[in-house]
């Protein structure tokens, strides 16, 4: 099972979870684009209730994602990076921002999302699908 642990830039915000990851996601949303100032977020799923914050509480944003759902977006209050997501339309998963993964070695994006906003340049895997807008829900 791949090691859940990571923090923010600075280190103030760390985390952990015990979990196997459910699912990785490359979301190419505007939101996403807007809030991490590039081209889209890696998503790692888990557990809802796994992740275990140690050091300082993440800060939140309540967006309203392009779903028209609620999304909460924490991040960290002294360098501002995004840390996680918790979605209205998954509320048995939180949504890990896993560039802030301290091993990201074990990634491996299963599905794209929201490709019709990606970046026209950005190079897609044809091995992984391609949704337009948000997946549908199971
Ligand atoms: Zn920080
Ligand atoms: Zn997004």
């Amino acid at each position: 099972m791949p090691t859940i642990q990571g923090g923010c830039l600075c280190g103030a915000v760390r985390y952990r979870a015990d979990a196997a990851p459910l699912m990785t996601a490359i979301c190419n949303c505007k939101h996403c684009q807007r809030q991490t100032g590039t081209a889209f977020s890696i998503l790692v799923a888990i557990p809802k209730g796994a992740l275990v914050m140690e050091g300082a509480q993440p800060n939140t944003y309540q967006d309203i994602g392009e779903s028209g759902l609620p999304v909460l977006r924490r991040f960290c209050s002294k360098c501002g990076s995004p840390i996680l997501s918790e979605l209205a339309a998954t509320p048995t998963m939180d949504w890990i921002k896993a560039g802030t993964l301290d091993d990201t070695s074990w990634l491996q994006p299963q599905v794209n999302i929201w490709c019709d906003s990606a970046q026209p340049w950005l190079q897609m895997s044809d091995a992984i699908p391609r949704i337009p807008r948000n997946p549908p829900l199971a």
